[in-house]
């Protein structure tokens, strides 16, 4: 069946006042940026807007700067200009790797930091076309009232699976969010809720114009499995930042995407800081992390083996990142 795109108006602000003003004086308007998620869920009938706001047209989104106090990279910036860019490669090699790991070339060449850091949560019941949902009576995130994958649930459970979040958690990034009432800036978790349909902490109006690095971050590496190795989106992905002092650790932090219905940075953690990278202490990294993933029956790919894998990344990361 030919899935062709619904009727909707396409406006250009220059300004992002005047994206956020669109956005709020209209209840069915949705941010464009590269549309390389957004405009395939539409024309599956997903979301139905009747006004794109494209965010192309706003230049102050598509810089890069990198001063004395960190980088700043704006939301519209492209992940294939970000992943060229010297200086983030320089301070911050893992936003580099997570970058290219991202789809494949064309998305890339269109595909942005702000709709990856925003991007819509995933389920083998949601990403699918109009007429496969409707035989399903679709589902709770959109259209219906029953969560196919866990029907007794009130929320959804589809996947956050977005590649740069994790390395940006573990480096304490925050982003820059304008709305109608001018900008605000919050730490990267606060932007994530844990209800896939409702996965993103934003008043009606706002958007997200870049996102915060601080100036000095922790060795950090970034590695997640797919089905396909040449392009697909994280069963999960795992960075792990970590300073070596001496025998100890002098500080680690482990952040998941792929799993939950928002990226996030393992608890726990920190109370290995302090003590060596021995057998039990790896152990104990792939213990915490199993228990706070909570992958469901959202990929083809059963939750079990899901988990198991978040474990061994982690594991396998901060063992490496250790040795130097
Ligand atoms: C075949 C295929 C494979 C893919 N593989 C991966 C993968 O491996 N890893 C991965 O992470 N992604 C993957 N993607 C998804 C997507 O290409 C990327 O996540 C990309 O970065 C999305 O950015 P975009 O600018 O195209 O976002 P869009 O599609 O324009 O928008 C995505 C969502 O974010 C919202 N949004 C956009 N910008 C903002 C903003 N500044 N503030 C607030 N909300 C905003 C939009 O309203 C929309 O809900 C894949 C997509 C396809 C089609
Ligand atoms: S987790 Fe449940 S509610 Fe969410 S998209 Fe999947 S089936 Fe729908």
């Amino acid at each position: 069946m030919t899935e062709v795109l619904p009727e909707f108006r396409v406006v250009r602000p220059a300004t992002a006042q005047e994206a956020a003003a669109a956005h709020r004086d209209n209840e069915g308007a949705r941010y464009l940026a590269g549309g390389t998620d957004l405009i395939p869920n539409v024309r599956r009938g997903i979301g139905d807007p009747d006004l794109l706001i494209d965010l192309g047209g706003i230049a102050d989104l598509k810089k890069i700067e990198v001063g004395a106090n960190g980088a700043r990279i704006g939301a519209g910036v492209t992940l294939a200009h970000l992943a060229k860019n010297a200086q983030i490669a320089a301070a911050y090699p893992a936003v580099i790797t997570a970058a290219k790991s991202i789809a494949g070339p064309g998305h890339r060449a269109a595909g942005t930091v702000g709709g990856n850091v925003c991007l819509d949560t995933r389920c083998v019941f949601y990403n699918q076309s109009q007429w496969w949902r409707e035989s399903n009576n679709f589902c709770l995130k959109y259209k219906g009232d029953t969560c196919h994958v866990a029907p007794k649930s009130t929320y959804c459970h589809a996947a956050y699976s977005g590649d740069l979040a994790p390395v940006l958690l573990v480096m304490g990034a925050q982003v820059e969010v304008t709305g109608p009432e001018g900008s605000r800036t919050i730490a990267l978790p606060d932007l994530y809720g844990e209800d896939g349909q409702n996965y993103l902490a934003l008043k009606r109006g706002e958007f997200v114009t870049a996102v915060l690095l601080p100036k000095d971050v922790l060795p950090t590496v970034y590695e997640k499995m797919r089905v396909r190795g040449a392009i697909d989106f994280p069963l999960a992905g795992v960075a792990v930042a970590l300073r070596r002092d001496g025998d100890k650790i002098g500080d680690l932090k482990v952040a998941v995407t792929g799993t939950n219905s928002r990226p996030f940075i393992v608890e726990g953690i920190e109370e290995l800081v302090g003590g060596p990278l021995s057998d039990e202490v790896l152990d104990k990294i792939g213990d915490l992390v199993q228990k706070q993933v909570s992958p469901m029956r959202t990929t083809l790919v059963a939750p079990f083996g899901r988990r198991r894998i978040a474990a061994a990344l982690a594991r396998r990361q901060a063992s490496a990142l250790f040795a130097g």
